[in-house]
């Protein structure tokens, strides 16, 4: 596998927010979000087989939770499975991070997905494969990152169109960050304010989580491994 980095933080976004987690981040993505903050692991990293993995999550914590992101991992598929597999059968609660532009299928049921439908605003609209709907169940969530008012609206449509609160644990609505946010940490850094997003969502009824990435309040804006 193609690792950019493994290390312990908070878990900053999703219904697990807030929580110590051990991260691992796969390197190559095939999408290009304007707002990505991970760029960093489009190219790179190490190669670890999975057996690597593994013992790299149980050195740094025994049990609890772990998160698979990237990039987008799920261009890893098949030697990502047999890893979640067996991180789960050693008893870790497992989340994975993934755009849904790759076929969801073959990720194990008891993996929580956090699947980020792209909005127009990320340049990378219309790249959500339909189909990975079905394989939504209720341990998943559907995250939406908003670039402005017109991605809310996007947002508040698909949600409404494929029910989504119903088919979902959660689906949440969370302001992207400017990529070139820097030095004190501030809601300015969002590119839509929190406050409006926040006066959208009770205004429509909707019934959907607002997140903030909260790593982002933590700690500098431009840190990477946290
Ligand atoms: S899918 Fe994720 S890693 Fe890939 S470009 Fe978009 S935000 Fe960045």
């Amino acid at each position: 596998m193609q690792i950019i980095e493994i290390y312990r933080s908070i878990q900053g976004e999703s219904s697990f927010a807030g929580l110590p987690c051990t991260f691992v981040r796969l390197a190559g993505c095939n999408l290009r979000c304007s707002w990505c903050d991970s760029e960093y692991s489009f190219t790179g990293g190490v190669r670890m087989t999975a057996e690597e993995v593994e013992a790299e999550v149980r050195r740094l914590a025994p049990a609890g939770l772990v998160e698979i992101t990237g990039g987008e991992p799920m261009l890893q598929e098949r030697d990502l499975v047999p890893l979640m597999e067996n991180l789960l059968a050693r008893g870790y609660t497992l989340l994975l991070e993934t755009s849904g532009e790759r076929p969801l299928a073959g990720v194990p049921r008891a993996v929580h997905k956090i699947v980020d439908v792209k909005c127009p605003g990320s340049g990378e609209g219309g790249t959500f494969r339909i189909e990975n709907l079905k394989t939504l169940g209720p341990a998943d969530e559907v995250k939406f990152v908003l670039a402005g008012r017109q991605d809310y609206e996007f947002a508040r449509a698909f949600n409404r169109r494929h029910r989504l609160d119903e088919r979902a644990a959660g689906v949440i609505f969370s302001p992207a960050f400017r990529k070139d946010a820097l030095g004190a940490r501030d809601p300015s850094h969002c590119l839509l304010d929190p406050r409006d997003l926040a006066e959208w969502i009770v205004a429509d009824g909707l019934n959907v989580r607002l997140g903030l990435q909260i790593h982002k309040f933590i700690w500098a804006p431009e840190a990477k491994g946290v």
